[in-house]
């Protein structure tokens, strides 16, 4: 048998090490961590592959398969949507992803990316509040309060200074897990039985609901002048949770416009409305709010940019945290044109190492 080399063990993280690498870090750090790389990749927007992630719809859920790259490195995600998922014990979303080096294609990294998935929507979101939100901004709604909730919480009180979160969810267990998980955190938590109570004085609405209709989350009567929306949830075709006639108050800012014109809330407009890209909003070439007025919505999806930044991020803290296995999933013959040997001689009864 051969013993792989260095160059094929692939650094691997699991979910456990995801967990261990945030408790080491802390949360804020984190966060914090992936949104400036989030920034800086989008600054350098121009140097990327883009294209819409490739979905395969099915009738209760999604499979998507997000890949980008910007010349030096290559990433992919694996993610799927099945919002009757937690029925059965399972999560909507989950997803792993790889990094590689373009000059070899090579990996570099395979990584769990449910945690991670979290953690990069939460910076996104909150990154982008940071630019579209009024800057006193204090208080925010999140109806839906499922696997995202919590981290979009701790995300917009790290990053945009969020004191105050009121929770509205159909379901009422899960709003009272999301204050049991966000209590000891600074964060004045109110439970809300409905959406428009939610609402109620809140600066900037995050809607992380899942179910695959075109429903109405939030009404155009529950948004007043002033309030950033923050919109994660319409992420699919069919799948969306504003009301039509918020679209036309808001000044609309997207991720990936081809992508976003698919599966964003605003697949309800005409496809020549107006959006503005957030990447030009952050390299200072299109600008953010308006004025203290002005109703701003992001209208998520998730765009794999901000998975690469997410992946780069990890890879960037892994000797220091140490939170990582090393993978053996590439072939590595003594002679790189002998696999079929090292395939034969491993199986020979005698196998013994190649000196
Ligand atoms: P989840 O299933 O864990 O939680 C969803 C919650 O929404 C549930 O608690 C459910 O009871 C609640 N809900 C459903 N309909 C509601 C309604 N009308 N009003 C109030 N609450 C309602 O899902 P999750 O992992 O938290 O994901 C939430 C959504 O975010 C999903 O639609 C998912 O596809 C999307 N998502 C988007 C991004 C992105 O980058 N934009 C990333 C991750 C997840």
């Amino acid at each position: 048998m051969t013993t792989p080399s260095n160059l094929a063990l692939v650094p691997f993280v699991s979910v456990e090490h995801m967990m261990k690498l945030v408790q080491n870090l802390g949360l804020e750090a984190v966060l914090a961590g992936i949104a400036a790389r989030i920034e800086a990749d989008f600054r350098r927007w121009p140097e990327f592959d883009k294209s819409p992630r490739v979905a395969a719809h099915s009738r209760d859920g999604v499979i998507e398969l997000m890949p980008t790259s910007d010349g030096a490195h290559y990433g992919f995600k694996y993610v799927n949507g099945h919002p009757k998922n937690t029925r059965s014990g399972r999560q909507t979303v989950t997803a792993f992803g790889l990094l590689a080096d373009v000059a070899t294609g090579y990996p570099v990294l395979l990584s769990e990316m449910t945690i991670l998935t979290a953690l990069r929507t939460a910076a996104m979101s909150a990154l982008a509040a940071r630019y579209l939100a009024r800057p006193d901004s204090r208080v925010m709604a999140v109806i839906g309060n499922g696997a995202q909730c919590e981290f979009q919480a701790r995300a917009f009180q790290e990053i945009c200074g969020i004191t105050t979160v009121r929770l509205f969810d159909i379901d009422p267990r899960a709003t009272a897990k999301a204050m049991r998980n966000l209590a000891d955190n600074g964060l004045t938590l109110v439970a809300c039985d409905s959406a428009t109570a939610a609402v109620a004085g809140a600066d900037i609405v995050t809607t992380c609901t899942a179910d695959k209709q075109f429903a109405t989350v939030l009404g155009d009567n529950m948004v007043g002048a002033g309030m950033h929306l923050n919109a994660i949830g319409g992420d699919c075709p069919g799948k969306t949770e504003l009301a039509r006639e918020i679209l036309h108050r808001a000044d609309i800012f997207v991720e990936f416009p081809p992508q976003t014109r698919i599966e964003g809330e605003i697949q309800q407009l005409d496809p020549d409305h107006p959006v503005t890209e957030l990447w030009q909003v952050f390299s200072g070439q299109a600008s953010g709010r308006r004025d203290a007025r002005a109703i701003t919505l992001f209208d998520s999806v998730g765009f794999a940019i901000e998975d690469f930044s997410a992946l780069c991020y990890i890879r960037s803290v892994l000797e220091e945290t140490g939170t990582y296995a090393r993978l053996d999933m590439l072939a590595d013959p003594d002679d790189p044109r002998d696999l079929y040997g090292m395939l034969a001689r491993a199986a020979a009864p005698d196998a013994v190492a190649q000196p």
